[in-house]
């Protein structure tokens, strides 16, 4: 798993503040964040044997995240520790459920091409808060050495095509997915995943498209679903599964996530 690692800094407010503006707020709650340790405890719980290539700060933040990344049984060999802030996610929550984030990407934009080594991995997972350039290498690594590359489109950034075509999948959401038509000029990525949110998601291989529901279930908190989904797809793709069965399972997965708070919760 490459991908980024945040301290997420929750405060519940009453309403958002104006320019200008101070407002109260609850106590603050921090929880380990950042859509690639998300994706990773995803996969180590759907039992997959998971490496997070990430970098994180010297500071508390960042020993804490080794912590929890460590105890949900990730290894943490390779997360790099840079002399820059870790990544926090400043969320303010209102009582209609919306979230307000600002995200400070710090010590995930310092992480580099010479941090990835994909070792004896099967499948290498990518999100996209982290340099572009350093996504693009490991999916060059791992076809280079034989390792299934999936890239999680998230947040939506421009790929080579050559990135794109090695894709095995590409997964996105539906806003996402919309980017895919600026894709066009290239090959296309060798197979996609569109989640569909309460309608579970599409399987795009060149056997054509296959649509799998989702179960109906009582959504509470959808944040972090899409990395819940990512995290158990590559990690039943990594046991051998097809694509339609790891997609299955992955949908099982994160519709049992939107049921609990929070994003690893
Ligand atoms: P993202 O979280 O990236 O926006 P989606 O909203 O498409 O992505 O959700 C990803 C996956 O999470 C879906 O494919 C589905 O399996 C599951 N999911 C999301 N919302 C719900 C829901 N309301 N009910 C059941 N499953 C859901």
């Amino acid at each position: 798993m490459l991908g980024s690692a945040n301290a997420d800094l929750v405060v519940e407010v009453a309403h958002r503040p104006a320019a200008g503006e101070t407002v109260l707020g609850s106590d603050t709650r921090i929880m380990p964040g950042g859509k690639g340790a998300n994706t990773a405890v995803a996969a180590a719980r759907a039992g997959a044997r998971v490496a997070l290539i990430a970098a994180v700060g010297q500071d508390e933040y960042g020993a804490s995240l080794l912590e929890s990344l460590t105890a949900a049984g990730v290894d943490t060999a390779r997360v790099t520790r840079v002399p820059t802030p870790t990544g926090l996610a400043f969320i303010a929550v209102t009582p209609d459920g919306e979230n307000s984030i600002i995200v400070s990407p710090g010590a995930n934009a310092r992480l580099t091409k010479a941090d990835v080594d994909l070792g004896d991995a099967a499948v290498l997972v990518a999100s996209l808060e982290v340099p572009i350039p350093v996504v693009e290498h490991a999916v060059a690594l791992a076809v280079r050495d034989g390792v299934r590359p999936v890239v999680n489109l998230s947040p939506v950034a421009e790929l080579s095509a050559a990135t794109i075509a090695a894709l095995d999948p590409l997964v996105v959401n539906e806003h996402e997915a919309k980017v895919l038509a600026d894709y066009s000029h290239g090959d296309g990525p060798r197979s996609t995943v569109i989640t569909l949110g309460a309608r579970g998601a599409l399987v795009i291989t060149d056997d054509g498209t296959e649509h799998i529901p989702a179960p109906q279930v009582d959504a509470v908190d959808t944040t972090g679903a899409g990395d819940a989904f990512t995290g158990t797809l590559a990690a039943r793709l990594a046991a051998g599964a097809t694509l339609p069965d790891a997609t299955r399972e992955a949908i099982a997965q994160a519709a049992e996530s939107v049921t609990r708070k929070g994003a690893q919760g």
